[in-house]
Formats: C-alpha cells, structure tokens, sequence
C-alpha cells in the first residue's frame, strides 16, 4: 500500500517521470512550431533523474511512467530505465513515446526491463500525420509499433489517439482495425487545452461521446468494469481481446480517482496536470538533500488539488504550460 496520501484521502501511487522537455516532433496541441526549450544546464541529469524516482518509489510510489518530451531523444535512457527497473518496491515501469525511435530502441528497453510500453498514434494516414506532429513521419512510427511488438509482445503496447474533431476523428474506426489487427490495445483521449501554441483546442475537441458513438456504428462495443489504475474508461469488441479505452478529462472528470504526481524535466513536481502549483525539487536534488526532497514531496502530495481546472469554454488555455514540460 502507498505511504502518499493526499489531503482528499487519495493514494498517490503513480510518478510520471518526465526526463526531457525536447522532442522530434512539434505537434500542434503539445507544442508551438517554434519552441524555446530549457537550457541543457538546468535539465536533471540522468542520475538526478534515478535519485527522484529513488526517492519516490522509497515513499511508497510503485508505477513510474517515463516520458517526455519525447523520452527517446535523451542518449542512454535504456541505462536509466534499468537502475529504475531495480528498485526495491516498484510494481512496473512504463513509457510513453511517439515512436519515432523504437526501431533503435525497443529491443534495449525490453532487456532494461520497461514493462509497456505507450505509442502515440493520431493518423494512419501520412500527409494527417505530418499536419499534426508537423515533423512526425507515419512510416517510421509504424515500423517503431512492429518493433516495439517484437521485443515486448502486443499485450504490452498501447496507442494512445488524441482525438481532433475535423482533422482525425473520421479515422477512430480505422485505428480501431489497425488496433485489431496487431492485437494491441487502444486509447482515445480528450484534447485539454494546454499551452499557447496558437491550436484551436475550442474548434477541434472531440468528445468521447461522439467517438462511442461513430465507432458503435462500425463494431459491437461492450462496456468493460476494467480498471487499469489509470483515468481509462473500457470497451471490448466481441470475439478480440483489443481493449478500448477512452481518457475524457472533460466529458468524465476522473480526478476523484486520480493517483499521479508529475516531476518534470527540470525538476519541478506538479501535484496535478490542470493547475499551476508546483513545487521545485532542483535545488534539493543539486545540494544532494535527500531529507529535503522527501519532505518537499510529501508536502506536495499533501497540497494536491482537488480537480483540474480545464475549461473549453474560455477563448484560450487556463494553463499556460505546454504538456511537452509537464510530461503528458
Ligand atoms: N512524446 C511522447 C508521446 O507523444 O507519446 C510522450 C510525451 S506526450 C506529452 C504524452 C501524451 O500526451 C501523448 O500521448 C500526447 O498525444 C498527449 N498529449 C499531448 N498534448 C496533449 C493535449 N493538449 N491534450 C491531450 N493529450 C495530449
Ligand atoms: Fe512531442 Fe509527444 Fe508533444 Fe508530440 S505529444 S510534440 S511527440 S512530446
């Protein structure tokens, strides 16, 4: 059982773990076209990266999650993930990545010992996939999602689709086959407007309404009590074991449930995605205080908010943060 506990009652087992704010691609509801990124000083080093999740998974969190950025880009991530992997009371380590380097990598991170790994997968369609990653290119990201399956098995991948209304959603049943067709599970998840990038977020949501109901008109959906730990609500299409999940900050606000924390690439820990506290882990790491960062970090669990503060309705993002910093 956890040892985090948030002022709510709720347990705090879960560390996203950002170990970098660069990435590939630019897509358009991440990240500017033309971002300013931290200077290399002030990026923790991968060891500093290792003493946060030590420190943390010491406090009782057993599910760290490595992301960026696109995690990938950082040299020797393989080498982290394997001092990860070796803590004492961690459950699973996972990855979020956008595939683009997975031809590389897939085969390292499996004998690191990630246990899953998540692919982003917005478009089957290339000219789709360059319109919203800007730079991303569909072919290498597909080969990633073989090789990944390769070195892991299909039961440990999952894409992850963020819907955009006019631009992918005609494409959800589609990723649906493609999905079925490599036995891999699949999420669609709610834009939340995050960041200043110039994006549309109001124009372009999609709900996960809407998409429940284009996919029911091609496939035989059936709810599924499943429960992954993680803010996922699930499907199932009779007769495949393709679990369908659907991430809906917006239409199903699920922070009653949440059990995350977020330590960006710069050591900042966010209690919650959608609101601006934060409090710096930096300065603690860089004088090596351990005794300073276990209590900076229970009193940051202590002052986790209640819910995210997301509103679609307003002209533009509440939260200035582009989730490339904070780590999706
Ligand atoms: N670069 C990696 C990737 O794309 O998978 C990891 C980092 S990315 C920030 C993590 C996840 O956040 C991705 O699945 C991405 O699609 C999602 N994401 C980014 N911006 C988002 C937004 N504004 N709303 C919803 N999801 C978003
Ligand atoms: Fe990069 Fe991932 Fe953000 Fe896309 S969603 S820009 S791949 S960090």
């Amino acid at each position: 059982m956890s040892a985090l506990q948030d002022n709510f009652g709720r347990k705090i087992n879960y560390l996203r773990l950002s170990v970098t704010d660069r990435c590939d691609f630019r897509c358009t509801y991440c990240m500017a076209e033309k971002m300013q990124f931290l200077p290399r000083n002030e990026i923790l080093s991968l060891e500093e990266c290792l003493r946060v999740a030590q420190t943390f998974v010491a406090l009782g969190i057993n599910k760290i999650r490595l992301t960026g950025g696109e995690p990938l880009v950082r040299k020797d991530l393989p080498w982290l993930a394997a001092r990860i992997r070796e803590l004492a009371g961690l459950r699973e380590l996972v990855l979020t990545t956008n595939g683009s380097r997975l031809v590389q990598f897939a085969q390292p991170l499996a004998q690191a010992g990630i246990d899953r790994i998540n692919i982003s997968l917005d478009s089957l369609n290339p000219e789709i996939f360059q319109r919203i990653t800007r730079t991303g290119d569909l072919h290498k990201v597909r080969a990633g999602i073989d090789a990944a399956i390769a070195a892991l098995g299909s039961a440990q991948i999952k894409l992850n689709t963020v819907m955009l209304r006019d631009i992918n959603h005609h494409e959800l049943p589609d990723l649906v086959s493609f999905a079925l067709a490599h036995q891999v599970n699949i999420s669609f998840i709610e834009q939340m407007p995050l960041g200043e990038s110039g994006h549309d977020y109001h124009g372009s949501y999609y709900s996960s309404a809407d998409a429940l109901t284009l996919l029911k008109q091609h496939y035989e959906l059936i709810p599924s009590v499943e429960n992954s730990g993680g803010p996922a609500r699930y499907w199932r299409i009779v007769g495949h074991n393709t679990r369908i999940g659907f991430i809906s900050p917006h239409s199903q606000n699920f922070c009653a449930n949440c059990n995350r924390m977020r330590v960006t690439a710069r050591g900042e820990l966010f209690p919650c995605l959608g609101n601006e506290g934060m409090v710096d882990l930096l300065p603690a790491l860089r004088t090596h205080n351990p005794a300073a960062l276990q209590q900076l970090i229970t009193q940051a669990v202590g002052d986790k908010p209640l819910g995210h503060e997301f509103d679609l309705t307003q002209g533009k993002p509440r939260i200035v943060r582009f989730m490339s910093r904070t780590g999706g």
